[in-house]
């Protein structure tokens, strides 16, 4: 594959050259200087890459670097999902490269080599190849249907989501969600029923999404990591996102995604407006 020859997503950090709403694919001759690059795939007819540029851009408007988190969002557009799902391969494939620069068992520079798909350490001639790092995800429901929503630290102020975090050397994906749930919240879980996934490439996660239902609804947070929870009806939850005293996760993530199923539709926004 020659790399060079591939029309190109351009990739910074954890930003995706757009335009106009559209994931842009820069074709070959237009493509700006990389220091990076690996193949991602023929899309609609064409070999495409994704490249990190060697420099800064000149943007001309509409044409911008989006985030990942939040962009193409609207599942219910197939262009939309395409675009997503080509941003979230290259971030993760140009964020991998970044992180794997370096051979974990000796230190030496690594190489690129099939197509940017994996690294070699000339030193020990050791293969390293992308990884992904499981975390769960719980949408907690009580016997009176209330989902249980919760404020971490490390999020802005209002923003309140579902518990989560990474799977652990040994643990089971459900064994995962039971211990996060009551190290993070106290409550212990009754059945735990898989409800979908979604790639996380921040930095290199995949999201495994559960539905629950508490077994106890009694909540003690840890003031540490997790500093608020409580237990919310939906006419509470919709009260509270439309006086903008609660912010949910972003469009097009499964943590939007498992609110919005268990609401029975999209939550309107503070500005009365059905979000995505
Ligand atoms: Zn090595």
């Amino acid at each position: 594959m020659d790399l060079d020859a591939c029309d190109a997503v351009v990739v910074v950090g954890a930003t995706v050259l757009a335009d106009s709403g559209r994931l842009a694919i820069v074709p070959a001759a237009a493509r700006p200087p990389a220091r990076l690059a690996f193949y991602l795939g023929r899309v609609g007819g064409r070999e495409v890459a994704g490249i990190v540029p060697a420099g800064d851009l000149a943007l001309v408007p509409p044409a911008a670097m989006v985030p990942l988190r939040g962009a193409f969002a609207d599942l219910n557009d197939e262009a939309a999902r395409a675009d997503r799902e080509l941003a979230t391969a290259a971030v993760a494939m140009a964020t991998w490269h970044e992180r794997a620069a370096h051979c974990p068992l000796c230190g030496t520079a690594t190489e690129p080599r099939e197509g940017g798909w994996s690294r070699r350490c000339p030193a020990d001639g050791v293969d390293h190849y992308p990884r992904t790092d499981p975390a769960v995800i719980v949408a907690i429901t009580d016997a009176d249907d209330r989902m249980l929503l919760a404020h971490v630290s490390y999020h802005s102020p209002l923003r309140y989501s579902h518990l989560a975090g990474y799977v652990e050397p040994g643990e089971s994906l459900e064994q995962a969600a039971r211990r996060e749930v009551f190290e993070e919240s106290g409550i212990t879980l009754d059945e735990v029923e898989y409800a979908g996934s979604q790639p996380w490439p921040f930095p290199a996660s995949i999201m495994i999404g559960y539905r629950a239902r508490a077994a106890s609804t009694d909540i003690a947070v840890d003031g540490l990591e997790v500093t608020d929870a409580a237990w919310l009806t939906r006419p509470e939850l919709a009260r509270l996102v439309a006086a903008g005293e609660m912010i949910l996760a972003p469009p097009g993530s499964i943590a939007r995604y498992l609110i919005h199923s268990w609401y029975g539709g999209t939550v309107p926004d503070a500005d009365g407006v059905p979000s995505a």
